[in-house]
């Protein structure tokens, strides 16, 4: 060995390894998130991933309420991975290209992610999979986002269930979802490939909350996007809200519901989490009163949740069209006045303005304002469910593709294991029920505010002296004529 070479030296530092990719979509949290778990055990520095792919989520563009809500959500997943190491890269495009491309960037050994289950949204996973391991990079998945992946509950031949309390009999005879895991206390970071820096955009450039104009006040004064503020929902809705929820949860003048619905769609916290907190709470003693009864109604709503994902991956054309397919022959109406005046909250039916205009302000409505605001527009105005879907879609913070259209469908009859169509709602009827004492429609319709109660469900039945004084518009639709006219198109439908 020549002199001036190095002596051989065991005290020389050993190559930093090879980082994994954590892939971040619908799971924008640290706590019972399988993916990032895996790679913090693995040993390897971690990269920390979101990519923003505006046409992918939803196999169309993403709506403006749901990039206000990811724009709030990313930055709070930055803040929280931050403080355990590692921070969030983000970068912008099609996903399909762009991600095998940093990971070959990185050098990485490995990318994880947890599953998705949206046609487009598997279609480009498995894409991307294929693509790694023949670059011979390891890719792994895993189930964080529903209680049980949509082909575990099967029918006894093997089939997709088709009715929902079939379907949760069944998922309720595998027993309780697996116990969520625990966040990790350090996430170790790996340096960031300095090939990244150009697809690597930041959370600003993606311009996510709209500009000019600012419309998201009333959706910032709403809600805190992130798993912080979703762990608190959960706790104040377990601790507060729970006990009462089989009976109350169908009025909407309460706070009666979790309101967990966009911290679910975005995956600040999981289904499992859900659950398990739910069943401590009342099997624990958090619950304040909550009972079996709660529980078990609860419990089975968060089932509608996964029965949507179910059927969509089942029969993913569902997206757009008709289960029952006698409805492709359906003569929608096709009327832009009627339409924008259900958008704008002015049909002159209060319940049906109060619903659209919480969901215009707030991103959000509730559950069974969002069933009468739906069977108003397919039945008594005779309009496409797809047109009212497109609309949610836009407007609302959890629009999730899955149960986004599961509930069309259902509503407007075409569905699978749907109201029948000649179920129509009396919007009257259904806030007198659901909304005694009108309160409800007061907050969110305040030039009604000062009608008595027996007439604040139906202004054009006040005294007329007291209904002059109110600036509200006159119902755009007939109730009964509505009703006839829905009726006989479907009558109209061979096998209807
Ligand atoms: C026409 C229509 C469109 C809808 N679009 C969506 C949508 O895009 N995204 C969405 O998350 N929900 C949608 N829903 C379902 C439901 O209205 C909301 O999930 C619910 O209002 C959320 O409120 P919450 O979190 O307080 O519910 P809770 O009563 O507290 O229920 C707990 C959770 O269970 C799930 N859940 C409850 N009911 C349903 C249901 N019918 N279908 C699927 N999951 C349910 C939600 O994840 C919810 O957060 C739609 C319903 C209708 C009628």
């Amino acid at each position: 060995m020549p002199r001036s070479s190095p002596p051989p030296s065991s005290a020389e530092p050993s190559p930093t390894p090879a980082p994994v990719i954590v892939w971040f979509r619908d799971d924008l949290r640290l706590a019972d998130n399988p993916a990032l778990s895996h790679a913090v055990a693995s040993g390897r520095p971690v990269l920390c991933l979101f990519v923003h792919d505006p046409q992918q989520a939803f196999a169309r563009a993403l709506g403006g309420a749901v990039r206000w809500w990811l724009d709030g959500g990313l930055r709070a997943l930055h803040a929280d991975l931050a403080r355990v190491g590692a921070g969030l890269h983000v970068a912008c495009g099609d996903a399909a290209t762009l991600v095998p491309r940093l990971v070959a960037q990185a050098g990485a050994a490995e990318i994880v992610w947890n599953r998705r289950y949206d046609p487009a949204g598997r279609e480009t996973d498995t894409a991307i999979k294929a693509a790694v391991k023949e670059a011979g990079v390891a890719a792994h998945s895993f189930a964080a986002g529903v209680l049980h992946e949509p082909w575990t509950v099967r029918t006894r031949t093997g089939d997709a269930f088709r009715v929902y309390t079939a379907w949760w009999r069944a998922a309720r005879a595998m027993g309780d979802p697996l116990p969520p895991l625990p966040a990790p206390a350090h996430v170790p970071p790996a340096a960031r490939p300095a090939a990244w820096a150009e697809p690597c955009v930041g959370i600003d450039a993606l311009g996510l909350r709209p500009v000019a104009p600012d419309w998201a006040g009333g959706l910032r004064a709403a809600w805190r996007p992130g798993e912080e503020a979703a762990r608190e929902r959960l706790r104040d809705f377990v601790v507060g809200g729970l006990a009462g929820y089989a009976d109350a949860r169908d009025r909407p003048d309460l706070p009666a519901t979790s309101r967990l619905s966009p911290d679910l769609r975005f995956g600040h916290v999981s289904p499992r989490q859900v659950w398990h907190e739910a069943v401590m709470a009342v099997r624990g003693t958090a619950g304040q009163g909550a009972g079996e009864k709660d529980l078990e109604k609860f419990l089975s709503e968060l089932g509608w949740r996964d029965f949507a994902v179910s059927l969509l991956y089942a029969q993913p054309e569902l997206v757009s069209a008709n289960f029952r397919t006698e409805f492709d022959a359906m003569p929608w109406r096709d009327d832009a006045r009627d339409l924008r005046a259900w958008q704008q909250g002015r049909t002159g039916y209060p319940i049906v303005d109060a619903g659209m205009r919480q969901l215009w302000q707030t991103g959000w409505m509730h559950n069974r304002v969002r069933m009468i605001v739906a069977s108003f527009l397919t039945k008594h105005l005779l309009m496409d469910w797809r047109v009212g879907e497109a609309w949610f879609r836009d407007t609302l913070v959890d629009a999730d593709i899955a149960s986004n259209v599961a509930n069309w469908q259902w509503v407007a009859g075409c569905g699978v294991d749907a109201a029948p169509y000649f179920r129509v709602f009396n919007p009257v009827l259904q806030a007198q029920k659901f909304d005694p004492d009108g309160a409800y429609v007061r907050r969110w319709v305040p030039e009604l505010a000062r009608l008595p109660t027996s007439c604040v469900h139906a202004p054009w039945t006040c005294d007329p002296a007291i209904r002059g004084r109110v600036a509200y518009p006159a119902p755009i639709v007939d109730l009964q004529g509505g009703r006839a006219r829905a009726l006989a198109a479907w009558k109209g439908l061979s096998g209807a």
